[in-house]
């Protein structure tokens, strides 16, 4: 596998690995704690298991490769020059499953953030939009909607329960 990874995303993973032996999701989880916002890992019960859930905010958060993931207009978003078939065909696979993911998750009353890896780069920045993003998410979580939630965890049958209950 790794021969077929490109020139600039082997230097991308290089400079990575020196600079911090952390990987992405963890980096945006501890930044995340840091900014005092609860979370849940993997929660593999959810489509695409999102690397992280913000319960509160009812927002599901993945942490994606550019490259893998195909990050528009991203420059890390490079398609190799040999096998070229073999990779468009990867890489529309790749993309197809994310939006059916983030389809479903929408359809269960999940809200759904990417961070991109290349949004690692400027800590600060990242920190401020998901500030932002969490915050308009919180301002249309309804109160309802969370004591529902609530009471629905308590059952262990918290996914999806908050939204069908609302659209009944
Ligand atoms: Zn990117």
């Amino acid at each position: 596998m790794t021969d077929h990874i490109s020139t600039e995303h082997r230097s991308w993973n290089m400079s990575r690995i020196k600079g911090r032996d952390t990987s992405p999701e963890k980096r945006v989880r501890s930044m995340l704690h840091r900014m005092g916002y609860r979370f849940r890992l993997q929660r593999s019960d959810l489509p695409g298991k999102p690397d992280l859930v913000l319960p509160k905010y009812r927002t599901a958060v993945f942490v994606h490769g550019c490259f893998w993931h195909r990050h528009p207009g991203c420059k890390y978003a490079t398609t190799p020059k040999s096998n070229t078939h073999y990779w468009h065909d990867k890489f529309t696979k790749n993309v197809a499953r994310d939006t059916r993911n983030q389809a479903e998750l929408r359809a269960k009353g999940w809200r759904v953030t990417v961070v991109w890896e290349c949004e690692l780069r400027d800590m600060e920045s990242l920190a401020e939009r998901l500030k932002k993003v969490l915050s308009a998410h919180e301002l249309t979580y309804q109160t309802e909607d969370l004591t529902a939630e609530i009471a629905a965890e308590k059952h262990g049958e918290y996914a999806g329960y908050a939204y069908h209950a609302k659209k009944q």
